[in-house]
């Protein structure tokens, strides 16, 4: 067993010398206290390390004792519905709910499992041995990724322990294994996969501007910087309860303890649209405060993204949302900080880019080794200072998501949510994904969905223009343009997260939204052309109509759209008959 001793600690790092025996990433227990912790570099005289737990007490000259392998979390079936710590140590478990680190060794999970191979099968690396009911969530129990061969047993159906063989292999080498619920998994190494696949159809999120405009893809990452108050963790709450993903798995990086707090409160409260029962069921919490130690903020990104892994490879869509990964930063900050490392750009150390590039490529739509296709989508909120994106994480992360979700301040003191801005966001996506639309039943998605942008980016420069030489100034056609882009941002991209009938926009609403509205469009500018005046247009009131649809036609009477159709062209030939009477 590798021993060191600590020569120098300051906070949650500390120096140690050793004569050899640590490796980068092992897991280490430090002091009389056993406190959990990882090598974070190696050299011939010793190690660094960071400490999970609280270190007062710590002192030069205790111990340092090497586990034998990579920082690992024990998964199981039994996360959903389960708030835990940056380890993955339940914080539920603990009395009174404090927030404080979680729990050391956890007592054995029971779990009622029914086979799904029998004896002489030939079980794959990652495939499924079985199935078991927990009480919020049915389960695959996988055979490791790094495992494969011949069953030689397997139990019966019945309630076992997730620390008890329920299958014995006969490996390729000959040696026997023991299969249990529960397996231990590196976080810092992203789970094997037979092959990623290409992006080909979103997560459908319910929310307009975002699946119209800037689609994430299943198996993709978004950002979502904004400053505070612009409405980041109602959007992350509302993705949340409403994206097409069957697992969620939230990890909170708060500043202050109350921050983190409200959403522990708030979330078990939420319910799930889908069953009716509580999102919590089958969602996975992840919490840290500022008074958790500082190491286990940084690890718990990586926590989090192989619990989600961890799903996706019993063949289930999972979104993992991060807020604020500006926290997390500021924790790498930190212990870069206190290791006395060469500060690159506002102190964060050099390294932010390669660690938030190892993050979000673990996003990912694949192949599972044996239960078929999952996908991890990552969803990352940034909480700028100032609200500036040109800092260094909201800057560095843009690299490495596919989708910009930018929460503007201006719309948000407007009242004008989601915050998303049209002109400054961005989905490397959306291409990928017109197929999918199709198949939806809206062949014209990607042409309806550059006509929209387009239209914003019209709006921004008359405006503009407008400021100069004054609004009545503008000709005409210029004049609908900008009443148009009003009944885009009014009409379709405003969507209150606290409106029953709204909050949740199914595809289906999306598409016959978008094409009424297109087609108001379409009219006006015909019939201002054939000589209908555009205070006629403005008044009309298919018009107002329109602006509220949302609010007014529920999910379940989407045919609705047909009749304010009707009368949107009846409207339009009255106006242009009392046009052709009035010439
Ligand atoms: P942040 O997390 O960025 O500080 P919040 O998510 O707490 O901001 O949002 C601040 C307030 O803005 C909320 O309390 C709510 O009143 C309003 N808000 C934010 N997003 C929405 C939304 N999608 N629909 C309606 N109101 C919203």
């Amino acid at each position: 067993m590798a021993e060191a001793t600590i020569t120098w600690i300051s906070g949650p790092v500390l120096r140690a010398r050793c004569t050899g025996g640590f490796h980068l990433s092992d897991a280490i227990l430090v002091g009389g206290g056993d406190l959990l912790g990882e090598v974070i570099r190696v050299s011939h005289e010793g190690i660094v390390a960071q400490v999970y737990e609280d270190t007062t007490g710590l002192r030069p000259g205790d111990r340092v004792i090497g586990m034998g392998g990579p920082l690992s979390i024990r998964l199981r079936p039994g996360l959903p519905g389960r708030i835990f710590d940056g380890l993955l140590r339940p914080l539920a478990d603990m009395p009174g709910h404090t927030l404080q680190s979680g729990v050391k060794a956890t007592a054995p999970e029971r779990l009622a499992f029914e086979p799904t191979v029998k004896q002489g099968d030939r079980v794959g690396a990652g495939q499924v041995i079985g199935v078991a009911a927990m009480a919020h969530f049915e389960e695959k129990v996988l055979c490791p990724p790094d495992v494969s061969g011949e069953v030689v047993s397997v139990v019966d159906a019945g309630e076992y322990a997730d620390d008890e063989t329920l299958c014995e292999l006969r490996a390729t080498s000959g040696e026997t294994v023991s299969l249990t619920a529960a397996s231990d998994w590196p976080i810092r190494r992203p789970r094997p996969v037979t092959r990623r696949l290409p992006h080909a159809e979103p997560l459908v999120t319910g929310q307009r501007i975002i699946d119209m405009l800037f689609p994430v893809a299943r198996g993709g990452s978004a950002m979502l910087p904004g400053g505070f108050g612009t409405g980041k963790t109602v959007l992350q709450e509302n993705l949340a309860k409403w994206c097409d993903a069957d697992v969620i798995v939230y990890v909170g990086c708060g500043e202050r303890g109350n921050e983190m707090a409200e959403v522990l409160d708030e979330f078990p409260r939420l319910d799930d649209p889908r069953s009716g029962r509580p999102l919590l069921d089958r969602t996975v919490i992840i919490a840290n405060t500022s008074n958790m130690p500082v190491a286990a903020r940084e690890a718990s990104i990586y926590t989090g993204i192989t619990v989600a892994e961890y799903f996706r490879d019993q063949g289930l869509h999972v979104a993992l949302m991060a807020d604020s990964t500006t926290r997390w930063a500021e924790a790498l900050r930190e212990i870069s900080g206190r290791l006395g490392e060469l500060p690159a750009e506002q102190g964060y150390p050099a390294y932010l880019n390669s660690r938030l590039a190892e993050f979000y490529e673990r996003a990912a739509r694949v192949e599972t080794l044996g239960a078929g296709q999952g996908s991890v989508t990552i969803i990352g909120a940034v909480s700028p200072p100032a609200g500036d994106f040109s800092e260094p994480v909201t800057s560095q992360t843009k690299r490495f998501v596919r989708c910009f979700w930018a929460l503007d301040r201006d719309r948000a003191r407007a009242r004008f949510f989601p915050a998303i801005h049209p002109l400054t966001s961005y989905s490397e996506d959306a291409d990928a994904l017109t197929r999918w639309w199709q198949t939806q039943g809206n062949a014209d998605w990607t042409r309806h969905r550059r006509e929209i942008l387009t239209l914003l980016e019209e709006r921004a420069r008359l405006e503009r223009m407008a400021r100069i030489i004054g609004k009545d100034a503008l000709p005409p056609k210029q004049q609908l343009t900008l009443l148009c882009a009003n009944l885009v941002n009014e009409g379709l991209l405003r969507q209150s997260a606290f409106s029953t009938v709204d909050r949740y926009c199914s595809p289906q609403r999306q598409t016959a939204l978008l094409r009424t509205v297109l087609h108001f469009i379409e009219r006006a500018r015909s019939v201002l052309d054939q000589g209908v005046a555009l205070d006629d247009i403005a008044s009309m009131a298919v018009l107002r109509r329109l602006q509220r649809a949302s609010e007014d036609i529920p999910e379940d009477h989407i045919d609705r759209f047909r009749s304010v159709m009707h009368s949107l062209d009846d409207e339009f030939d009255a106006l242009l008959k009392r046009a052709a009477h009035a010439n």
